[in-house]
């Protein structure tokens, strides 16, 4: 049953995949990014009383005013970032760490930014429960970013935000590729795929509209490391 559900949400992926090829350019996903969704349980980050829904294409909260996307969303974004074994990515927004979990199967390591401390201690327990060993999450601000680690091979940001911080897209390696919702909140963003070229200069192009959540600018207590 759970299976079965598991092999439908893949299959609207595919079908969305390919109805939105005219905008994104892609009319399917890597295999390798569709495999690590059917690695990953779905039914795990949600909250209990929703897991009937765990495996529907849609996002659903998570608490706090907070989501976990459409898991035609989480493809598309994480196929835009055209992730390989050998690369380390940033993630700001943990959320549920869905996003993060579906990474550490394409990726070596997956940084991973949480701006509400409680989310990012919960969704760091649940990705070592789950055995997770490259996925690092810390409290912190996206606009910060996480600059021990950096430069990265791709960024991508789970919450809408109306400016790119200079710190952050310092942190995107030359040759890297950052996934970012622009624009306003609480209306639809510009799914942006901005490239660094090798010799530093920004190329972004628009791929489709979304509705995030907004990207916080206050910075909580940035000091605590979980994982
Ligand atoms: N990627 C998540 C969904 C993210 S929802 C998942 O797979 O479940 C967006 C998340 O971004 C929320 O949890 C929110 O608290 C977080 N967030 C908002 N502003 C932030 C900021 N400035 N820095 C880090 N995280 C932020």
């Amino acid at each position: 049953m759970k299976v079965d559900r598991l092999e439908e949400m893949l299959r609207t992926i595919d079908v969305e995949a390919r109805a939105t090829a005219f905008l994104t350019g892609r009319s399917s996903f890597a295999p390798r990014v569709m495999e690590a969704f059917e690695q990953v349980p779905r039914t795990a980050f949600v909250p209990p009383e929703l897991i009937d829904y765990a495996y529907e294409n849609r996002p659903l909260p998570i608490g706090r005013g907070q989501t976990i996307s459409q898991p035609y969303i989480v493809a598309l974004m994480t196929d835009l970032l055209e992730p390989r074994s050998n690369q380390t990515v940033l993630e700001v927004g943990t959320g549920s760490g869905y996003q993060a979990a579906i990474l550490a199967q394409l990726v070596q390591h997956v940084y991973s930014l949480e701006i509400i401390p409680l989310l990012a201690v919960e969704a760091a327990a649940l990705l070592a429960r789950l055995g997770y060993s490259n996925i690092s999450v810390k409290t912190g601000n996206g606009h910060i970013g996480w600059p021990e680690h950096a430069p990265y091979d791709g960024i991508i940001i789970t919450a809408a935000a109306t400016n790119l911080s200079p710190a952050l897209l310092d942190q995107l390696k030359p040759g890297g590729r950052l996934v970012v919702p622009l624009g306003r909140p609480h209306m639809t963003q510009d799914l942006m795929l901005i490239e660094k070229d090798i010799g530093g200069k920004l190329h972004s192009r628009k791929i489709l509209d979304v509705a995030f959540v907004p990207m916080m600018d206050e910075d909580h207590d940035s000091s605590i490391t979980h994982g």
